[in-house]
């Protein structure tokens, strides 16, 4: 397999992932900001756009870092809840979404509790969970997210467990994404989907020059005046070199077992969501 511009064991692909990430870790969200201008919080944004969850569902995001996505996904939920309940108290009414929960005991017998939306953020680098945490404390955000040290490739969790599956910028650091799929396949529910946010093929001939032009010179410099660190950011453009194009991909999807997959570029292509589904 390939790291950076060497050839490398796959056992030391993982190696030298986990310390890329955990060189990187403390300067990873102003990393991101600066290498995408701020982009990927619209890429991230568009992604929970079309995951629309509704309350009471459990997420799995793998290679989850520092919970960008699950911070989304919390939020997301309680602006829905929000509306729900501004809409039924201008009705008058009960929101349809509101059941009575089961796992919480309301101090008022007589009072409806909105059933609980639940994050896991799972990654293997333990710095960047502590990032997440740190983030999380900060924001007050506790209830419903938890964080797990975990190998997308043998994820610590039962049999159909989650309702969506999200994976962000992280499946081309693994080393074997048939594994990381079957076992995306495995932790869904039956009916749950797969999403995944990844760089892509860039479909314009003429994007595509300058985004060759501006990752390959601009990232690793932004990676050693910001992080002091030009080679673990040479090596996250290599890595996105090397990823299959979205059909190759989507095939991938469709091999490791989920149905109804498909994808749709952003920005030209320079990112792409797969989604598809556990029948
Ligand atoms: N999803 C976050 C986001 O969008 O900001 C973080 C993406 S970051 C570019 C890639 C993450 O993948 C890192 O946190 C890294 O530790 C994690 N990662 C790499 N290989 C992994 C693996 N085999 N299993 C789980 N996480 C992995």
């Amino acid at each position: 397999t390939h790291f950076g511009f060497e050839t490398v064991t796959e056992g030391e692909k993982t190696e030298r992932v986990y310390k890329v990430f955990e060189s990187v870790a403390k300067k990873y969200d102003l990393m991101n900001d600066a290498m995408s201008l701020g982009v990927h919080r619209l890429w991230k944004d568009v992604l929970l756009h079309i995951m629309n969850p509704q309350p009471g569902i459990r997420l799995l995001d793998v290679a989850g870092g520092t919970g960008d996505i699950s911070f989304r996904f919390l939020d997301y939920v309680r602006s829905q809840q929000e509306r729900a309940a501004r809409r039924a108290a201008r009705a008058n009414q009960t929101p349809s979404w509101q059941e009575i929960s089961t796992s919480h005991k309301s101090s008022d017998p007589g009072k409806v509790e909105p059933q609980q939306s639940r994050a896991v953020v799972c990654d293997i680098n333990k710095e960047m969970l502590k990032v997440g945490k740190q983030k999380a404390d900060s924001m007050g955000l506790t209830s419903g997210l938890s964080w797990v040290v975990g190998n997308a490739e043998e994820l610590p969790f039962d049999n159909d467990q989650f309702d969506v599956y999200t994976i962000a910028f992280g499946i081309r650091n693994v080393t074997h994404i048939d594994l990381a799929l079957q076992e995306a396949l495995r932790v869904l529910k039956p009916g749950g989907r797969f999403m995944c946010l990844e760089f892509s093929k860039v479909t314009n001939p003429l994007l595509s020059q300058l985004y060759d032009t501006y990752s390959f010179q601009m990232i690793p410099v932004l990676g050693e005046v910001i992080a002091g660190d030009w080679k673990s950011y040479q090596y996250l453009v290599e890595s996105i070199r090397r990823f299959p194009d979205q059909e190759t991909f989507k095939g991938m999807i469709e091999d490791a077992g989920f149905f109804s997959v498909r994808y749709q570029n952003m920005t030209g292509g320079v990112v792409a969501l797969h989604s598809g589904f556990k029948l």
